[in-house]
Order: structure tokens, then sequence, then C-alpha cells
């Protein structure tokens, strides 16, 4: 998976990423059969997290509308215990929200030890549809770069691990799957005019996430750009990453806080 991951040292263009990758299977079903494994796998690995109640894992969602946030957490997510895992998805500030700084809503919602917290969207809004858009002045978002950075370093001295996926579709897919939304009565719900607008700055966007991944992949916290056309493919990775992260923390279930040896429990 490591092809998938930035270095704070080798700066990416997008173009070079294809958003089709996934070839590397005989067959859409190989990929799902391992996905269930890693997703068994990530279970047993949640549930030591939770009962070790030392470290934490915040994975952040960040994609171009219809990029596959939703799916990505409804299938890879969804396979944990709901017990160990917070899910918050960040829409247009509050004017409470506004009057304090950026970051103020976000601390709130990482996660605490022994917990999986996912962002479907996050801070990264600050320094994409608010600089697409205009919405604070260049030299206000321009400072936000390193600001996420300490924050995020901040977090992880904690015993917070990062995992940040850029779910990368492309320009076409998106209209296919816009389409399809126009079209499939069940899901017109989501379809809103104005994300054709936000279609129409495709190009703005781009510029913005790649200079939010270059910026902010840090050695403690890196961005993976994850192919996401193929949505078997995208869950595939994401569940991979997420499984080898979690062995990497290793978290054990402690130990008894008395000895049970002699424990007799009577009929
Ligand atoms: P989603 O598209 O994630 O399924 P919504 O359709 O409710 O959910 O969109 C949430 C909207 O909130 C997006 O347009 C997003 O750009 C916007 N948003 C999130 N964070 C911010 C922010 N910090 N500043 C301005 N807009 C934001």
């Amino acid at each position: 998976m490591d092809q998938y991951g930035l270095s704070p040292d080798k700066p990416i263009k997008l173009s070079d990423f294809d958003p089709d990758d996934g070839e590397g299977f005989k067959s859409k079903s190989d990929a799902q059969r391992q996905l269930r494994k890693d997703l068994l796998r990530i279970r047993v690995l949640q549930e030591a997290l939770y009962a070790e109640h030392k470290q934490s894992l915040l994975i952040v969602l960040q994609a171009m509308d219809t990029g596959g946030k939703d799916g990505t957490i409804e299938h890879v997510c969804g396979a944990v215990n709901p017990q160990g895992v917070v899910v918050t998805s960040f829409k247009v500030p509050s004017a409470e929200e506004l009057a304090h700084d950026f970051l103020w809503r976000v601390h709130k919602v990482t996660p605490a030890r022994g917990m999986i917290a996912v962002f479907n969207r996050s801070h990264y809004e600050d320094v994409l549809v608010v600089r697409v858009h205009d919405l604070a002045p260049k030299e206000v978002w321009s400072q936000r770069y390193e600001l996420i950075n300490q924050f995020e370093k901040h977090l992880t001295a904690n015993g917070v691990v990062i995992l940040k996926f850029f779910l990368h579709i492309s320009k076409a897919e998106q209209k296919e799957r816009l389409l399809d939304r126009l079209n499939t009565p069940d899901k017109q719900w989501k379809f809103a005019v104005g994300d054709l607008k936000e279609r129409g700055l495709w190009d703005q966007y781009q510029e913005a996430y790649e200079d939010a991944l270059n910026k902010c992949t840090t050695a403690a916290a890196p961005w993976y750009v994850i192919p996401a056309n193929r949505k078997w493919y995208r869950n595939y990775v994401v569940a991979r990453i997420i499984r080898q992260t979690l062995e990497a923390m290793n978290p054990q279930f402690p130990q008894p806080a008395e000895d049970l040896s002699q424990v007799v429990i009577e009929d």
C-alpha cells in the first residue's frame, strides 16, 4: 500500500495518480474476499484498542463530490463495533463555529483514548472550499497549512495516530455518478444543483487538493491518494491501510486488575 502514501520530501502531482488503478486483482471477488478478511481483523484490533484505552485512531476522508466518502464509511468503518467509532460530518460552519478559530470544532471531536474517529470532510475544508471560493483572504488560509501541521503534531504526540485519505476520482467518473443520482429516484435526494457549480471548479479544487496534500504530508500524518473510480478497489485499499496501521499500533488487551486464578463462580 506504500505506493499510495505520500512522503514529506517528495511533492506529487495528482495527475500522476491513476484513479482507475485496481487491475492488480484477478477479479473483483478476489478483492472482496481479501476485504472481508481485513475487516474481520480490523474488528479484533479495534476491540483491543478499545480495551487497552491508551491510543486512538483518527481517519480523515476527503474527496470531490461523489468521491465515495459515504460509501467508504458504510463499507469499511461500518464493520467495526459502533461503540468504538464516532463519525463526524463537517458541514458549512455555524455562526458559533465561525466565531472561533477554524480548529475549534475539530479538536472537540478528535478521538478519545481507545476510540476511532472518522471525519467525513475535515479541517482541510478550510484550505479547500475556503480557498476555492475566497471565503477567507489568502493571508488567512495560506497560514493554515502550517497550523494544521502543528495541530496534527500535537495530536500524534498525545497518542492519536492519523490517517488521511483523499479518495481520488476522475472528472468523467464524477459525471457518471452525478447522472446516476439524477436518474435514480432513490438517489435523487443526494443530488444538489449546487454540485454542478462545484464541478465547474474542478481544476481549482484539484490544485487546492494538490497543495494540501503536499504541504500537509508529514512523517506523523501522511496523506494517501486512493484510486477511487472502482468502489471495490477503494474499499480494499482503505481497509488494508487501516488494518496495517492498527497492526503497527499493536494494541494489547489489558491484564486483569486482580488475580483471577482462584475465582470460583457458584451455581
Ligand atoms: P457531503 O457533500 O459531505 O455529503 P453536504 O452536501 O452537506 O455533505 O456538504 C457539506 C458542505 O459543507 C460542503 O459543500 C463543504 O464544502 C461545506 N463545508 C464543510 N466545511 C466547510 C468550511 N470550513 N467552510 C465552508 N464550507 C464548508
